[in-house]
């Protein structure tokens, strides 16, 4: 807590003051008060701190069940864990409700001079059918920058030091006037000779020249996990741009690119293809073997199978990205191979066959052509 004062006080408002008036009241102060309005005063920790104050204050009794136990208790609700604490005080949250746009992100601004997260880095990689089913384990050879370890990431040559911008006294902002809503108000914007950086560096390391960082070949590990499907990213946490001023690495984004199988497609995590069997085998039924993702399975083809038919092979699809043992199905689509070069035996055997069998009598090409002469009005033969 940044003061004893009353609040009531504090805003020049009182104990009864509605929300706007209190609303209003701060206003009116933080606009006073605020550092940014206050860029050449000398009382600058003073100014500072009944801006402070007056934030205080009015977080607390902006807030009706706040206010009600200040009304109750006094400071003493808010002090030794009753209730409020500060702990959770967030300056450019309330300032912002308060006052949204209005600085133009002046709030955000101030903080270009602090440490700064790193840029996620992006890259993609290009797996097999198998690999993204089942997970696989890859190198990636790529430039990413690192922390210079020459200067530390200080960008100043060893025994020297970056200097505070003399232009902006370190802030990273310069201040102008600005005709506003309010009347003329001062803004702020990025300081040009430091870039808002705040420091200047005389001397730049020469391995890095002054940025801090340098690019490098780096390989990087990355375990692609199963099941994972064409688009897909992966998020390296701490694997991207090095941060500045202390700030955290960025991310590094993977994405995955699948490529196609001579004999599978994907949908999901389910495998389909296509499978040809003999027109014998597609009449009599039999054995057949059909590739899956684990190798061959046995499959029974049942007599009288037609071309186009599917079936389906349970748990011989793609593992579940989330759950691993959960694997989606494989689909078959059945196409019968007509023979083109029949040896003299077997042409014998098949018009011994078709003799036998009456031809066009079959029940289904009769049917067919039944449906023939519907639609036209005249058999085809
Ligand atoms: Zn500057
Ligand atoms: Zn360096």
């Amino acid at each position: 807590m940044a003061t004893n004062r009353d609040y009531y006080e504090i805003l020049g408002v009182d104990r009864n003051a509605s929300e706007a008036d209190i609303k209003k009241a701060y206003r009116r102060l933080a606009k006073k008060y605020h550092p940014d309005m206050n860029p050449d005063s000398e009382n600058n920790e003073e100014i500072e701190h009944k801006f402070k104050e007056a934030t205080e204050a009015y977080e607390v009794l902006s807030n009706e069940e706040k206010r009600a136990k200040y009304d109750q208790f006094g400071h003493a609700a808010f002090s030794n864990g009753g209730g409020g604490g500060y702990s959770d005080f967030d300056m450019g949250d309330i300032f912002g409700s308060v006052f949204g746009d209005f600085f133009g992100g002046g709030m955000g601004q101030r903080q270009r001079t602090g440490p700064m997260r790193g840029a996620d880095v992006r890259t993609s990689i290009e797996i097999t059918f198998d690999e993204a089913a089942f997970g696989v384990d890859k190198e990636i050879d790529l430039m990413l920058r690192e922390s210079c370890t020459t200067c530390s990431g200080t960008g100043a040559k060893p025994g020297t030091e970056a200097q505070t911008c003399q232009h902006c006294h370190g802030s990273g902002q310069v201040r102008y006037n600005q005709n506003t809503l309010f009347g003329s108000m001062t803004s702020v914007r990025t300081c040009d000779v430091c870039r808002g950086e705040g420091k200047i560096i005389p001397n730049p390391c020469d391995t890095c020249h002054g940025e801090g960082n340098v690019r490098a070949r780096k390989t990087i590990q990355v375990n692609i996990p199963a099941g994972i499907d064409h688009g897909q990213s992966i998020r390296l946490q701490g694997k991207g741009e090095p941060g500045q001023r202390g700030g955290p690495y960025g991310d590094l984004l993977i994405t995955v690119g699948i490529k196609p199988h001579t004999l599978f497609e994907r949908q999901g995590y389910d495998v389909y293809c296509k499978m040809p069997i003999t027109f014998v085998q597609a009449t009599l039924g039999g054995q057949v073997q059909v590739p899956t993702l684990d190798g061959k399975v046995e499959y029974s083809i049942k007599e009288g199978t037609q071309t186009g038919t599917v079936f389906r092979l349970r748990g011989k699809g793609i593992p579940n990205l989330r759950n691993p043992k959960i694997r989606g199905d494989q689909y078959v689509t059945v196409s019968i191979d007509v023979p083109t070069k029949l040896n003299d035996e077997q042409r014998k055997k098949l018009e011994e066959f078709a003799k036998i069998s009456g031809d066009d009598v079959h029940p289904q090409r009769k049917s067919f052509f039944d449906k023939v002469k519907d639609a036209f009005g005249e058999a085809l033969n």
